[in-house]
């Protein structure tokens, strides 16, 4: 750990009151605002809220991009390679029958799992000030290097 990073007093480096990172992601595995635990984290699918409708911390400036796909794939792809590999070395299933039950089972895990993933991301960048939680708006480079 660097000296910028160290933690002193429930405050991070620049002051800021230190967030509890494990408890925000569990809070954003769970569908619900990393700051209270109890408003919704999402009003769609894949939609965060633009506000928690309890604590009123905003949400909208989050930006998950990739990262829980990138997650979902590597989750999801290690259950379905195993279990494929276990089923196929114990059985002699036809090219059909694997399809049948590999490509529905890898859909619905994937499925299942997104929401929750995207919700565990936003409460690590929440609990890490990223993205503008820290109260301000991000910073664009205006002098990019040639
Ligand atoms: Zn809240």
């Amino acid at each position: 750990m660097t000296a910028e990073r160290q933690l002193f007093g429930g405050q991070d480096h620049v002051g800021r009151q230190k967030r509890p990172t494990g408890e925000a992601i569990k809070r954003g595995l769970l569908g619900s605002c990393p700051n209270c635990g109890r408003g919704r984290l999402f009003r769609a699918w894949l939609k965060p809220v633009d506000a928690c409708e309890v604590c009123h911390e905003e949400m909208h400036h989050q930006r998950a991009d990739d990262l829980p796909a990138y997650l979902v794939i590597l989750v999801a792809g290690h259950l379905v390679v195993g279990a494929f590999s276990a089923v196929e070395a114990v059985t002699s299933l036809t090219m059909w029958q694997h399809l049948a039950i590999w490509v529905p089972l890898t859909l619905l895990l994937t499925l299942g799992l997104l929401q929750s993933v995207k919700g565990g991301v936003i409460g690590l960048q929440w609990a890490l000030y990223m993205h503008g939680f820290g109260g301000h708006e991000d910073l664009i480079d205006t002098h990019p290097e040639a």
